[in-house]
């Protein structure tokens, strides 16, 4: 399968890693829109937020808790941070491959991203 992230996950692509357990992989977004710009991956590839079967549910459990462990790490949870996940064509998802952007280290105000 030719997926970007599973590269990343599998270590085939570099990338900057802030994080990383069992189920998910915290990398640092090669083209940052803000000063602290990281998308939390789950190690398991699925598409979107749409495709996330019930037996799977533990993979958004699992991104939840790698949200509270990396807003504490790059220190972006003491102000608050914005959390995106663009999902399919029209959420202008660009990797196919299930993420959260955690955008923050500056008062994103109104910006849309
Ligand atoms: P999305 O548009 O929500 O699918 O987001 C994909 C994100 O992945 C974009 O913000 C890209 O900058 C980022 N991205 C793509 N390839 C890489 C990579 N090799 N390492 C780090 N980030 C990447
Ligand atoms: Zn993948």
């Amino acid at each position: 399968m030719d997926c970007v992230f599973c590269g990343i996950v599998n270590g085939d692509i570099p990338s900057e890693k802030l994080y990383e357990n069992e189920h998910v992989i915290v990398i640092k977004d090669i083209h940052p829109v803000a000063p602290v710009h990281v998308l939390i991956i789950p190690k398991r590839h699925i598409a979107n937020i749409l495709e996330v079967g019930p037996e799977e549910e533990n993979v958004i459990l699992e991104m939840h808790r790698a949200v509270i462990k990396v807003a504490e790490l790059t220190g972006a949870g003491k102000k608050g941070f914005r959390l995106i996940n663009n999902c399919g064509k029209h959420g202008g998802q660009t990797v196919m491959h299930l993420h959260f952007h955690l955008i923050g280290g500056v008062n994103m105000g109104a910006r849309l991203r």
